[in-house]
């Protein structure tokens, strides 16, 4: 095993090859505060990608409601098990650490390469879910948390933020496009493989052979086995569309599908430039803005080790102790900050879902106080890659009235 650096960890940590960085990285953040469940990613990357024949149970993207749901069935919680049975008391923060290279403190714990590696049989530690696991992708949805911990409990007193006392939220999931991905370590025939100039994961298919470790490997559970062709698959990142290779943007990178489709607007991907292993310092990116500077943006289960790239501004109504263990010892901040926004971030919450260009800077205009608000209405402009404006949007949203001959005229 070889020494690398994980940020999201504030420590070094075994990994089976040696430390390499992408260009660019792959991107996103979901706001998940925003998500109202409706599935169109789900069937807009379903639709694109994963329609044929032996891809009936393959979902690249899904919706799980949390705590009970997940796909494949109770994916997360089988696996902290795991790892908390190799490190028993030991799966723990020092969130006080903090740094530059250690924004959210340091993780004391066992990653799964860790984990694996004093048992000394795999590259990370994992389990391979049944094919029960694999039916019934929204099993528990909308299903609540109650106040003595039982689903769907009343809570006949009703209940306000800061925590709610019945509570869920819904997880939107991707592949990650891990820095150090579990299903390229585990990979025996080395077919997976991570792209210099974007830093998204693919699987070689002339090379698979459908042993299912990196389905066996992958924390997230989201390589998955397609018994026709014998292979496995993951998300591919849009990857054609990432590109710019799609004629609808004449040549300048697009958004994935199931961003571009999202209807609730939580949606925000884009590149992120990397410089030495870190992020470059590239202030006026949307995606360094909310996770560097911000940090309202955060990583799913930092500890599994992996270094996931898609992050998350967690959902406020939530009990901290749950996203904590979710999303590491940063909630308290990003929560805090999502609450009260700064004037910068109430306008880069703007840009949401609101080109199908990706958004590689903004530009803020200053505008006029909103009467009766600590508010400004201030407008954020995108620009693409080639530096043309893109998406030009103000914090107040503009206010239509019906001319009077159109009225009632349904
Ligand atoms: S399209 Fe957007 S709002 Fe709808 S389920 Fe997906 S992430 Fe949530
Ligand atoms: S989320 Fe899983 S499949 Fe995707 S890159 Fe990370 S380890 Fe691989």
């Amino acid at each position: 095993m070889a020494r690398v650096y994980n940020w999201q960890l504030g420590r070094e940590m075994d990994y089976r090859f040696e430390e390499a960085h992408p260009q660019w990285q792959f991107a996103a953040v979901f706001n998940i505060n925003r998500c109202i469940a409706c599935q169109t990613c789900t069937m807009a990357c379903k639709s694109t990608w994963t329609f044929s024949r032996g891809q009936e149970f393959m979902w690249w993207n899904n919706v799980e409601t949390k705590p009970y749901g997940g796909y494949p069935h109770h994916w997360d919680v089988k696996l902290l098990k795991r790892l908390e049975e190799a490190n028993p008391g030991g799966q723990v923060w020092n969130g006080s650490q903090r740094g530059d290279r250690q924004p959210y403190g340091v993780y004391n714990g066992k990653t799964i390469f860790e984990a694996a590696a004093a048992e000394g049989k795999e590259y990370a530690l994992g389990y391979l879910p049944s094919d029960q696991d694999w039916t019934a992708p929204n099993l528990y949805e909308d299903t609540a948390k109650g106040p003595q911990g039982a689903p769907n409990e009343i809570h006949p007193e009703g209940t306000q933020l800061p925590e709610h006392n019945t509570w869920f939220f819904y997880l939107q999931r991707i592949c990650n496009h891990c820095t150090y991905p579990g299903c390229l370590a585990a990979c025996p025939r080395n077919a997976i493989y991570k792209r210099p100039e974007d830093g998204i994961v693919l699987i070689d298919q002339q090379r698979c052979r459908g042993y299912r470790k990196c389905v066996e490997q992958c924390p997230y559970k989201k390589a998955l086995y397609r018994p026709n062709m014998r292979t496995s698959e993951k998300c591919v990142a849009c990857y054609p569309r990432v590109e710019g290779s799609d004629p609808l943007t004449e040549g300048v990178p697009m958004e994935t599908r199931c961003v571009a489709t999202c209807v609730g607007k939580i949606r925000l991907q884009g590149l992120a430039r990397i410089e030495n292993g870190d992020w470059a310092e590239d202030r006026n990116n949307p995606l360094y803005f909310l996770v560097q500077v911000e940090r309202v943006a955060l990583p799913l289960y930092p500890q599994f080790g992996t270094e996931p790239n898609i992050y998350y501004i967690p959902p406020r109504w939530v009990p901290r102790p749950y996203l904590r263990q979710m999303f590491g010892p940063g909630v308290d901040e990003a929560i805090d900050r999502y609450t009260n926004p700064s004037r910068e971030l109430l306008a880069v919450l703007q840009l949401f879902r609101a080109s199908q260009k990706i958004v590689f800077r903004y530009e803020i205009e200053e505008g006029e106080k909103i009467p009766d608000t600590d508010t400004f209405n201030d407008t954020v402009i995108g620009f693409d890659k080639e530096g043309q404006e893109i998406v030009r949007l103000s914090v107040l949203e503009p206010f239509h009235v019906r001319p009077e001959q159109f009225q009632n005229s349904i």
